[in-house]
């Protein structure tokens, strides 16, 4: 009971928390939908229309604190487990393990290969499908693995070349099914905002148009479903991995300026960088790295910031150094084939930043109407996934009570 009315004081509305609500029709499905890279304060601006009515119809948060690595393994896969990077092991988009050797994204074989992602916890869609939920996923880090042992019922190797619109289609197709194998937990992601924004920076006219066009797809996906008499007996659930961040042109340190290969090998490169001292050379890795620098700051595993939840998980790299907001660590080859005078954008920074701040839009018939939260973290949104869907929730590092405002149901 206590629990329950700390968490609705943290809604806007307490009044919302006090009245009793019709009881909701069970929801048909849940749609988890993902576009990467779209920032919290791109939401309720006016300029994505789907999504500002989803919002409008249901529940916003004013911004969703991603958990670091602010990349986008690391967030979908908490998204989806309720765990930090630290604890569900996907510690990077790029990660050494000194049994399996290197994942990358691109990797197809890596990101298929189950012992990567089995290292720690569940994603919410081997739960459902162990107790007997379907769930099919048109693109999500992690789905094309068997963790635990089992895939979504539908999943597809990650293609960037299949169009948004077929992903929207792919998943009407799905819902139309018979109750019988109907997908109760479906996923659907989309790369174009995240895109626009590293290539020319989040406030340009190439991410405005991407945004646009993945509100475009959000129309499409509402509209094949009031077509279908879905309209209202689906929750959609719409977050994204991070935010974005933008850089100025030359804002770039090379790594062969951090430390020279002989002492420390580089093992991630970006704004999360990750360093192995050569054996012998540990003292002066340490002594050339720890503390602060100009445009970046390096801990040793055991000393990172504790808010940042990281450091305790062997694939973490002995020395870690964090870039400042606008800032890329890169290799010196890289920087220079970059476009000179061009702006871009780069997330992976500290995720208390406001440029780190991800969405969180979540509407239907388990959700309340017209709630805007504070900012959340995005580890919560595991166990109130779990509740929707009727699964339930792994051990996680979310707090059940967070999102109950968000809820009809919230007893
Ligand atoms: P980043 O901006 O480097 O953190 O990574 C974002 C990129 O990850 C996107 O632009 C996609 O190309 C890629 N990506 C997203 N989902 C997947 C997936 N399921 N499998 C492989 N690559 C993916
Ligand atoms: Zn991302
Ligand atoms: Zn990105």
């Amino acid at each position: 009971m206590i629990r329950t009315l700390a968490a609705c004081a943290v809604a806007l509305s307490l009044a919302a928390c006090t009245t009793v609500a019709p009881v909701p029709a069970p929801a048909v499905a849940t749609i988890l939908v993902s576009i990467d890279g779209l920032r919290a304060g791109d939401v309720a601006r006016g300029r994505m229309p789907n999504l500002d009515a989803l919002a409008r119809d249901g529940v916003r948060a004013e911004g969703m604190r991603p958990s670091y690595p602010s990349l986008t393994f690391p967030n979908h896969y908490t998204l989806v487990t309720g765990l930090r990077p630290d604890r569900h092991g996907l510690v990077h988009n790029t990660v050494d393990d000194a049994r399996l050797g290197r994942f990358t994204m691109d990797d197809e074989v890596a990101v298929g290969d189950a012992r990567w992602w089995d290292a720690g916890g569940e994603p919410i869609w081997s739960s459902a499908e162990k107790a007997g939920i379907r769930t099919a996923t048109m693109f999500w880090p992690g789905s094309a693995a068997p963790i635990g042992g089992v895939r979504p019922s539908e999943w597809r190797p990650f293609d960037e070349s299949f169009a948004g619109t077929a992903r929207v289609d792919t998943v009407l197709g799905w819902l139309d099914r018979p109750a019988a194998t109907r997908p109760r937990l479906v996923t659907l992601y989309f790369e174009d905002v995240d895109h626009a924004e590293h290539d020319r920076g989040p406030d340009s006219a190439d991410a405005e148009k991407a945004r646009q066009t993945v509100d475009g797809y959000l129309g499409r996906l509402r509209q094949g479903l009031a077509a279908r008499g879905l309209a209202g007996r689906v929750n959609l659930v719409v977050v994204s991995d991070h935010g974005m961040a933008t850089v100025a042109p030359g804002h770039a340190v090379a790594v062969e300026d951090m430390v020279p290969a002989d002492v420390a090998t580089n093992i991630t490169t970006g704004q999360s960088l990750g360093f192995r001292p050569l054996p012998g050379r540990e003292a002066e890795a340490e002594r050339r790295l720890l503390g602060r620098h100009d445009h970046y700051e390096c801990w040793t595993r055991a000393t990172m910031p504790a808010r940042w939840h990281y450091g305790a998980n062997p694939r973490v790299p002995p020395i870690v150094c964090q870039m400042d907001e606008g800032w890329n660590g890169d290799r010196a080859a890289k920087i220079a084939r970059r476009p000179a005078g061009r702006t871009t954008g780069s997330h992976g920074y500290d995720p208390a930043l406001p440029s780190m701040r991800a969405t969180f839009v979540a509407s239907g018939p388990s959700f309340r109407r017209g709630v805007v939260l504070p900012v959340i973290d995005n580890v919560d949104v595991y166990p109130m996934l779990a509740r929707i869907v009727g699964v339930a929730p792994q051990p996680n590092d979310g707090d059940p009570a967070a999102l109950l405002p968000a809820l009809r149901d919230a007893r």
